[in-house]
């Protein structure tokens, strides 16, 4: 008898954004093909990933029962190299996500110019229930399962949410066993001593914070003293307003899942952090609160959505009250809202640019490993700055040149190259 899943409204909704944000990563991928005169065939190869493995994982619990986990890997396009991407552990993980953010790490490649296409994994399961010993040997699971299609040359693994250097370091060792040899170009964010690099962990809100800094240069907006909004206070926002709290900005509003706070004179943002849990929360211990919708609509210079997708949209895009929008979220602002902010002159910055510093200091780790020479903070450091300059610089001009948004520009810029290696590989 076939067993039946009842789904609950929000996971229904869940699922729909997902199938949605994939969709509109295909009708982009579409429009920047035809703009540099790509034939249809070519959107039928990358509107979709070239891979897609899915997993059953059985774990054995603490209490001696044996749970049976839904896990996926998918490979977007490997014309260009190794595909590369993330892991996510979380229980609204679905197939379209999966396929919508290789998608976007293939993109994120082309832009930043790695030897690399894109790819994404994902577990469906709330780590957050789960004591270590499990979730060390569901990561093994993982590992062994889709072992066969991953590895130093074909397809490297790293962090996403919810899961962290250790677990790096767990799936590292299932993989060096079941090859017999120590490979810690199987999979980046790892450990330091283990083979991981310099400046991973703050490397997407530094190359957000270097995308701020250049769109501010282009609309003439002094860094120092700019406004700053933050959607979002985990990982890339937690660094992502320091960082710019460190330059003299002055971050007015932060939030988290619960709500936000703002203060037009700037908020304390070392003490914020002092007071923030490993979720990213901090406004529950404050009572003069207002609202995640009131915060995006904040008059400032900066909004940076840096928490979840689906933000920015038809129904507030109109009162977004900021000259530039840098997302270092995935897919925080639709493409009705894309269009509208275009139409107001309100730059935006695209996901796929303002949050790829994570895999440039990835590929910075990789090659590392491959070499076997470490560099110091400030030599990463320093070479993800000049990738995001220059990366940054390409996306615009084009943007400028083709008298396109910067979203459908950098799209423009991370499909070609994967076009462009099918197409001398003779697969269109
Ligand atoms: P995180 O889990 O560390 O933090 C997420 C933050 O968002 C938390 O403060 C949480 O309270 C808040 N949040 C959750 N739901 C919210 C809601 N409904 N409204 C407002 N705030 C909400 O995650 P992170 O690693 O900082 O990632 C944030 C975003 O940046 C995600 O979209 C992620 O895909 C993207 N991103 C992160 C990285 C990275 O290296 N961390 C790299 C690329 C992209």
């Amino acid at each position: 008898m076939a067993a039946t899943t009842t789904l609950t409204n929000e996971q229904k909704n869940n699922h729909a954004n997902k199938a949605s944000l994939l969709e509109s990563t295909q009708t982009v991928i579409h429009e920047a093909l035809t703009k540099l005169g790509y034939k249809e065939e070519t959107h039928e190869l990358l509107k979709e990933p070239l891979r897609m493995l899915t997993v059953r994982i059985p774990v054995k619990m603490d209490d001696g029962s044996v749970k049976v986990f839904t896990g996926y890997r998918a490979q977007h396009c490997d014309a260009v190299g190794p595909t590369k991407g993330g892991v996510r552990f979380h229980p609204e993980v679905t197939e379209e996500e999966v396929k919508a953010l290789s998608i976007w790490m293939s993109l994120k490649c082309g832009i930043v110019d790695l030897p690399y296409g894109g790819g994404k994994g994902g577990i469906i399961c709330d780590p957050r229930e789960m004591s270590f010993p499990e979730i060390e040997r569901l990561s093994r699971g993982y590992v062994r399962a889709i072992s066969q299609i991953v590895g130093p040359t074909k397809d490297i693994p790293a962090p996403d949410v919810f899961t962290n250097s250790q677990i790096m370091a767990w799936m590292m060792d299932e993989y060096s066993r079941i090859r017999e040899f120590d490979s810690p170009g199987f999979i980046t964010g790892k450990p330091l001593i283990l083979g991981g690099s310099h400046g991973r962990e703050t490397a997407t809100a530094r190359g957000v914070v270097i995308c701020i800094e250049e769109a501010a240069k282009r609309k003439g907006i002094d860094v120092k003293g700019a406004k700053v909004v933050v959607q979002g206070f985990g990982n890339a926002g937690g660094y992502l307003a320091k960082f710019m709290h460190d330059s003299g900005a002055k971050v007015i509003g932060i939030s988290d899942a619960y709500g936000a706070l703002y203060n037009e004179d700037g908020l304390d943002i070392e003490d914020l952090l002092d007071c923030r849990d490993s979720f990213g929360t901090v406004t529950n211990q404050f009572k003069n609160t207002i609202s995640n919708k009131e915060l995006l609509e904040l008059p400032c210079d900066i909004l940076v959505p840096a928490a979840i997708s689906n933000q920015i949209t038809i129904d507030n895009a109109h009162r977004i009250n900021a000259k530039v929008v840098v997302e270092a979220a995935n897919g925080p602002t639709t493409l009705e809202a894309t269009r509208i902010l275009a139409e107001r002159d309100i730059l935006l910055v695209p996901d796929v640019l303002a949050s790829a510093g994570g895999v440039t200091v990835s590929y910075f780790e990789w090659v590392q490993n491959n070499l076997g020479y470490y560099w110091t903070e400030e030599e990463v450091l320093t070479k993800l700055r000049d990738v995001i300059v220059k990366s940054f610089a390409n996306v615009y001009d084009t943007a400028q040149q083709r008298n396109v948004n910067m979203r459908l520009a950098a799209y423009m810029v991370g499909v070609r190259k994967m076009a462009e290696a099918s197409h001398l590989r003779g697969w269109i």
